[in-house]
């Protein structure tokens, strides 16, 4: 089958106009406060701004304000978007309410959708995703999940512990799987669950001090203790939350490559803009060779983390799993993302580290992604597990 990446005219429009509003609203927020947004007024502000350009959470259908963008067309989009770091949070595309919201939209219930996509889309609430757990929980290996909802009459008490809960501070609800059959270390038995965040039974912890700043609510410590929800809390079919965990997973691990991806573009045009301006023994930096390696090193890194992206997210859009695609992109991407900044910051020698530009907070920004998501050493294993049973599959005839 012939694959065609091309945007179609309307999407390379919204990302045109994506662009424009990163240059002109979001940048000059972004640079006034260190990449990172710290208040509501912030969010709000931005959100409000994202709104009036009519580009607001354009990856959700129509009817819930939203451009219905597919894969292709976010990967377009978003890379506009994480041009800079408070773009997704301007757009409402920020990881973890952008995947909460297309899982919702996938499987939730008519009423649940009412209740919690439909606020999420707008803006008016934020949203977290509770999965892993401290040692020895579920973290890489999600089928070490310890965290247990039990039957109660008329609905389930979950108890457990989770943390690096991104944005559960100030989220109105949060998704968390818990085991409804089987025991840790089995691959069944998961359930998601809808929890509001006024549930007395979920409690947070503590903010986890990370290296990372910039996801907007940070990294929280949560204990569910005696957490009892209704039977129309769970989210999808009960003992389904692994099967539900990749409609969230594969695509969100596209849409994390496609805003990092703007990340990585940005720092290279800062530091090509300074291998352009910057004289050293006689010549400009930018035609010194050595410097010209690392300019198309990370343009070649740049240019391959796109056609992975896009060709995961053809595979996505055809309604594959696309599960090895995704597994190569990310694993790529995550690398790739992190080289570019670092090249980046390199060219722009102690500039690069200093407050003055951003490039110090890119590089911390994106470090983690070769952790979350699945680390590069679980993809990688994921990845040669399906090649040799490929192999195996060919020899066996
Ligand atoms: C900034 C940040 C935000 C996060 N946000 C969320 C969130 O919102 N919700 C949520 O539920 N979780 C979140 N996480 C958690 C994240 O999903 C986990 O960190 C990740 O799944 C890895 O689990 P772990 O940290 O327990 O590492 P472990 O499972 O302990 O793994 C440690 C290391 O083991 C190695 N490893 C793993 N698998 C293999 C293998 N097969 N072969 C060889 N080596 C291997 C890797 O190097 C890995 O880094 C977040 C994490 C970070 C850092």
């Amino acid at each position: 089958m012939a694959v065609d990446l091309t945007p179609s005219p309307d999407v390379a429009e919204l990302a045109r106009r994506t662009a424009g509003f990163v240059r002109d609203v979001v940048i000059p927020v972004e640079e006034a406060n260190d990449g990172v947004a710290r208040t509501e007024e912030i969010r709000a502000t931005l959100q409000s701004g994202a709104k009036e350009a009519g580009i607001f959470a354009p990856h959700v259908g129509a009817a819930y304000g939203g451009h219905g963008l597919d894969m292709r067309g976010r990967a377009a989009v978003f890379e506009e978007a994480g041009y800079s770091l408070l773009g997704p949070l301007a757009l409402n595309i920020a990881a973890p309410d952008e995947g909460n919201m297309h899982m919702l939209e996938a499987i939730a219930t008519d009423e649940q959708k009412e209740r919690y996509l439909r606020p999420l889309a707008a803006g008016e609430i934020r949203s977290c995703f509770a999965m892993t757990e401290p040692a020895p929980g579920a973290g890489s290996d999600p089928g070490a999940l310890a965290t247990t909802a039990t039957r109660v009459p008329g609905g389930w008490r979950i108890d457990g512990h989770k943390w690096f809960i991104t944005g559960a501070d100030g989220a109105g609800f949060a998704i968390c799987m818990a085991r409804t059959s089987g025991r840790p270390g089995e691959a069944g038995g998961a359930t998601m669950f809808l929890v509001d965040a006024d549930n007395p039974g979920m409690k947070p912890v503590r903010h986890i001090d990370t290296l990372d700043e910039s996801l907007y609510g940070g990294h929280i410590e949560l204990v569910f203790d005696n957490c009892v929800v209704p039977d129309e809390a769970v989210l999808g079919e009960v003992d389904e939350g692994f099967r539900y965990a990749q409609v969230r997973l594969g695509p969100a691990r596209m849409t994390h490559c496609m805003r990092w991806l703007g990340i990585a573009r940005r720092a290279q045009d800062i530091a090509v803009a300074r291998a352009a301006e910057r004289e050293l023994f006689g010549s400009r930096l930018g035609e010194l060779g050595m410097v010209q390696q690392l300019i198309a090193d990370s343009e070649i890194d740049i240019a391959a983390a796109r056609g992975l992206i896009l060709r995961a997210c053809w595979e996505l859009d055809q309604g594959r799993s696309a599960s090895q695609s995704t597994s190569i992109a990310k694993t790529f991407c995550a690398e790739a993302i992190w080289r570019v900044v670092d090249r980046a910051v390199q060219i722009c020698g102690s500039l690069g580290i200093s407050g003055d530009l951003l490039l110090g907070r890119f590089l911390r920004e994106v470090r983690p992604f070769r952790i979350y998501d699945g680390p590069s050493e679980t993809h990688r294993w994921a990845i040669a597990r399906r090649v040799l049973r490929r192999h195996d599959a060919q020899v066996a005839g």
